[in-house]
């Protein structure tokens, strides 16, 4: 039994199992990769990239500091462990090298993360389509190139910074389109100067595209991938109001696309948490209180599990965390009030920048694609827009029966990538909103694990 078990080394887990394990806590962290540090600090000492000097990507040092201090702390790290299931007992069934083995905690940490979004459109399933996140990751975790020439479709802090790492990598962007533009308010403007130091690195994003003379197409929206084995190039149509729609073929090797980022919330959803539904961003996410305490007791969500709101938040979350379990369980340092009402100050003033950071975010919705027929939906299935309509003309009402009907949200990635598309579609079709559906909740196992390693439980 362990006082916390925390699933998910990104930015959020890390920081909190530095802290309750500082606090004198018997921790024990649990990532499905390889190294600890999630998606943001997934440097792997890459040194060259695509032949250059691979430029730095922040903070390779916290990765050196936390790995010390959790052997310092003689914190238990499971890598290559996937948490398969939680029991109300918050005993977590985990998937570890090759067998089943099982931990409990008096407190459950999920900080499993984000993932992308992807928005369908006509051939968004091509070879040499990839999010936003997938190129930040080729080309820190791995050193490779994703393409040579590229463009990059979306208006968000995620596509500004791939463009900007593709950019440093000596690629050429051939240019950066997004459906509008934001309207930027003073009230906006205001809030983002809570945190001076963010807003002006994002300021620096744009100045670098800038600088290079990077094409930016507002108000424009990619009808049509060309290449059937690998892109070869782009259509993009301008959809701006009071103009006539003029279309253009960009020749790239590689489209850059993202709208937004999925909490994933599969976890606290098998542990029973309550799931709600996040306005602002159309995201579900699992409810809690200012501790950060889910509906479900001693089960806590920290980081871009809950909203994606950038590294800053998950790491802050964190130490919030650790420290209002260390309070509850009467250990730590003694100021440590303090330094919690000091820690939920700086969180509060992140919201107020973060809103602002969703204000301006230019969102697009599927109805503003311009998705043909033959657009696959579910791409694990293969299963088109038309097969979807088919069944919703035919009277399909519900998820379940949508999904018997045509196989949707039913392959490997279990509804990942697709669900809040196919829910949008159907919410369209029966006249709700997609808010008024609540996502299923995902069976065990939770990932895929190999049918030898699971019977080697019983
Ligand atoms: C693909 C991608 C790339 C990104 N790249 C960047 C970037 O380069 N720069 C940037 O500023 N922001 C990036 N982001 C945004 C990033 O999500 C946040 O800035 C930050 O990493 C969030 O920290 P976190 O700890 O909340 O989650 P994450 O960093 O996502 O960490 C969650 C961890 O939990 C693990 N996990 C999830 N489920 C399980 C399970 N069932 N069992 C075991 N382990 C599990 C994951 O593998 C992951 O290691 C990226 C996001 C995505 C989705």
């Amino acid at each position: 039994m362990y006082d916390v078990v925390i699933v998910g080394a990104g930015p959020a887990g890390l920081s909190a199992a530095r802290m309750a394990a500082e606090a004198g806590l018997k921790v024990a962290l649990i990532d499905d990769q390889p190294r600890i540090g999630g998606q943001y600090f997934r440097h792997a000492g890459v040194r060259r990239i695509g032949g250059i000097l691979a430029p730095r990507f922040g903070r390779a040092r916290y990765i050196h500091t936390s790995l010390s201090t959790l052997g310092r702390c003689g914190v238990e790290v499971l890598n290559e462990a996937t948490v398969v299931e939680i029991s109300a007992d918050r005993t977590l069934t985990v998937a570890f090298r090759g067998s089943i083995t099982q931990l409990q905690g008096e407190n459950v940490v999920i900080a499993t993360g984000a993932r992308e979004r992807v928005i369908p459109f006509p051939g968004w399933t091509t070879p040499g389509v990839i999010g936003a996140g997938a190129a930040q990751n080729l080309m820190k975790a791995s050193g490779v190139l994703p393409g040579s020439r590229v463009v990059v479709v979306g208006a968000n802090p995620l596509c500004l910074l791939a463009a900007t790492s593709l950019l440093r990598c000596g690629v050429k962007i051939v240019a950066v389109c997004a459906p509008s533009r934001p309207r930027v308010t003073f009230n906006a403007l205001l809030r983002l100067m809570r945190r001076p130091d963010i807003f002006l690195r994002g300021v620096g994003y744009l100045l670098m595209l800038k600088l290079y003379r990077i094409r930016m197409l507002s108000d424009y929206r990619v009808t049509d991938v060309i290449g059937d084995a690998k892109v070869t190039g782009v259509i993009t149509r301008r959809f701006a109001e009071g103009l006539p729609p003029s279309e253009e073929r960009l020749d790239v090797d590689l489209i850059v696309v993202n709208d937004g980022l999925l909490p994933n919330i599969e976890l606290a959803s098998r542990a029973g948490c309550e799931i709600e539904w996040e306005p602002s961003t159309s995201v579900w996410s699992p409810k809690r209180n200012a501790d950060f305490e889910t509906t479900i007791p001693h089960v806590y969500a920290v980081g871009d599990c809950v909203t994606a709101s950038g590294v800053e938040n998950s790491l802050l979350e964190g130490e919030i965390v650790a420290i209002s379990i260390a309070a509850s369980k009467d250990v730590g340092e003694r100021g440590r009030l303090r330094r919690l009402s000091r820690l939920k100050w700086r969180w509060r003033r992140l919201q107020k920048f973060r809103s602002a950071v969703v204000e301006l975010t230019v969102k697009e919705s599927l109805d503003q694609r311009p998705l043909t027929d033959d657009t696959i939906v579910c791409r694990c299935e293969d299963v088109s827009l038309a097969t979807i309509n088919d069944a919703l003309c035919q009277g399909v009402q519900d998820l379940n029966a949508l999904k018997a009907e045509t196989r949707v949200c039913m392959g490997r990635c279990q509804g990942r990538t697709c669900m809040h598309t196919v829910l949008a579609l159907l919410a369209t079709a029966v006249g709700k909103e997609p808010d008024q559906f609540k996502p299923p909740v995902p069976r065990l196992p939770l990932r895929p694990v190999k049918v030898g390693d699971w019977l080697k439980k019983f």
